[in-house]
């Protein structure tokens, strides 16, 4: 065993490092198979705790990897056989709800969906939602500056994280728990961490920003035949709904018919031939008013021929039901090997960008499936691509296609899910040098031995 596993186990209580088969017997990926290759596994209780292991881990120049819920989608949480996950398993306490200021204290290792559901105890929300809520931590969800599905009303993660604490390289604790929506007291220094991807410090606590709970839900499946449409329609409800518009998720035909049909149990709401469907969903306070306005507002855009069909959610089952397709991009993995991507661009430039890439792949990749849907109102696109043999080679060249006409148009190979290892060789594609510079500057500020998360997002 090594000097390094050995003080670590010194000073922290039994069980709190895991070594050999509890390393590699723990999945690396959520929803894979391949075991955890590293070290050891550290599991510190408290900041106090996860300061001294980083101390030391900092004294003996250990490479460390913050780990959440391993379900980050570009590798970023991905550790070598020589380098130590520091995982936030054991920090899961909700320390403080406060009803009236509407914020809540929670530890980093927190699944979102406890964090949730806390809020919704008291008749509030915290609005970050995404399909992987159950697994997921909300320092994860901060140091990814994760977004998902109801971003168009609410913000990113960043937008609902109010303070944070932090654990730098060298074992310096920075708490920085703000609790006020106004604090422009100098530099707001949570930002440097959020969206980090655990490269500048670990997050320890967090102060999360909630907000009052919606007392109504309305929720609609809607077919479109053009995609100008889909963009006028976006622009048509949102500006009719007065501020309410809290979802719209567009999924393409060939993503719904996949998701509709069998071996995967959803039912098709709507026929399965329309170019484009959007989920709309609306949320308010109060649901006799609201629903006969968001009903209208649909039935003025069947008038003016922007929906060719809707369907409206009737109860909870069918709310469910409606999200349940959204929700079911598990279902495309059956393709394997799939390629994921998550692109970021102008609206204006959607429709083009799409033929594009479909071209593109059609050329190399005859009968190829490629599923597109998105958080459009975002500019936020995501393609699960069944192509090739899933070698790095048949990923360059589907990469190739997806981020060719990206860069024309000055879009971003990444809208929520990171750099990580997978996108750093395009990080250059959408970051101008001087930007990067002001990165490593950062990086070498915060982390001047290199010991933090070292080679993700850049070398
Ligand atoms: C089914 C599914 C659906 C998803 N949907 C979305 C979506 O809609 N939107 C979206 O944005 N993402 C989505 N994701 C991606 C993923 O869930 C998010 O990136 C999430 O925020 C990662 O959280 P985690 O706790 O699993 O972090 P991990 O995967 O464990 O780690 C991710 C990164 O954060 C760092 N990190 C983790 N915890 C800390 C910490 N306490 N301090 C510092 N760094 C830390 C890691 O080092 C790594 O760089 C989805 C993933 C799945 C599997």
């Amino acid at each position: 065993m090594s000097e390094i596993i050995k003080k670590l186990q010194s000073i922290l209580a039994d069980g709190a490092v895991l070594t050999g088969e509890d390393v590699s017997g723990r999945a690396a990926r959520i929803w894979m198979q391949q075991g955890i290759e590293a070290k050891a596994i550290v599991r510190p209780s408290s900041t106090a705790e996860l300061a001294a292991v980083m101390r030391l881990c900092y004294e003996n120049d250990q490479r460390l990897v913050a780990q959440g819920g391993r379900t980050g989608l570009t590798d970023s949480h991905i550790t070598s056989r020589s380098e130590i996950v520091l995982s936030l398993e054991r920090m899961n306490k909700v320390e403080e709800i406060d009803p009236n200021g509407r914020t809540m204290t929670v530890q980093a290792g927190v699944p979102l969906q406890i964090v949730q559901q806390q809020a919704e105890k008291l008749g509030l929300q915290f609005p970050l939602d995404l399909g992987a809520r159950g697994s997921c931590t909300i320092g994860g969800n901060a140091a990814t500056n994760a977004g998902g599905n109801r971003v168009i009303r609410y913000g990113m993660a960043r937008d609902n994280i109010l303070g944070l604490e932090v654990v730098l390289a060298d074992g310096t604790v920075l708490t920085s728990l703000n609790k006020m929506i106004k604090n422009n007291a100098g530099y707001d220094l949570k930002h440097l961490f959020i969206g980090s991807e655990g490269t500048l410090g670990v997050i320890t606590r967090l102060v999360l920003r909630l907000r009052e709970a919606a007392k109504s839900q309305d929720t609609a499946l809607v077919a479109i035949d053009e995609f100008a449409k889909v963009i006028d329609f976006l622009k048509f409800i949102d500006s009719n709904l007065g501020g309410t518009l809290s979802a719209f998720e567009v999924m393409w035909q060939e993503f719904y018919q996949e998701v509709t049909s069998k071996p995967a149990t959803n039912k098709a709401p709507l026929e399965q031939d329309s170019p484009y469907y959007v989920l709309v969903e609306s949320l308010g306070a109060d649901q006799s008013v609201d629903t006969e306005r968001f009903q209208n507002v649909l039935l003025q855009a069947l008038q003016q021929n922007l929906l060719t069909d809707v369907v409206v959610a009737k109860s909870q089952a069918e709310i469910n039901a409606i999200w349940a397709i959204r929700d079911s991009v598990d279902e495309l993995r059956r393709h394997a090997p799939v390629f994921i991507f998550d692109v970021s661009l102008q609206i204006k430039y959607m429709s083009d960008y799409v033929q594009q890439v479909r071209h593109g792949l059609d050329k190399q990749w005859p009968g190829n499936r490629c599923f597109i849907f998105g958080h459009v109102g975002d500019g936020n696109l995501h393609y699960v691509i069944a192509v090739g043999d899933g070698s790095v080679q048949a990923r360059r060249k589907v990469e190739a296609c997806v981020y060719g006409p990206l860069e024309k148009i000055h879009g971003s190979v990444s809208a929520e899910h990171g750099i990580g290892l997978e996108k750093k060789s395009y990080l250059s594609m959408c970051r101008s040098e001087a930007e990067i510079a002001t990165m490593r500057l950062l990086k070498k500020a915060l982390d001047p031995k290199g010991i933090l998360n070292v080679g993700k997002i850049f070398d």
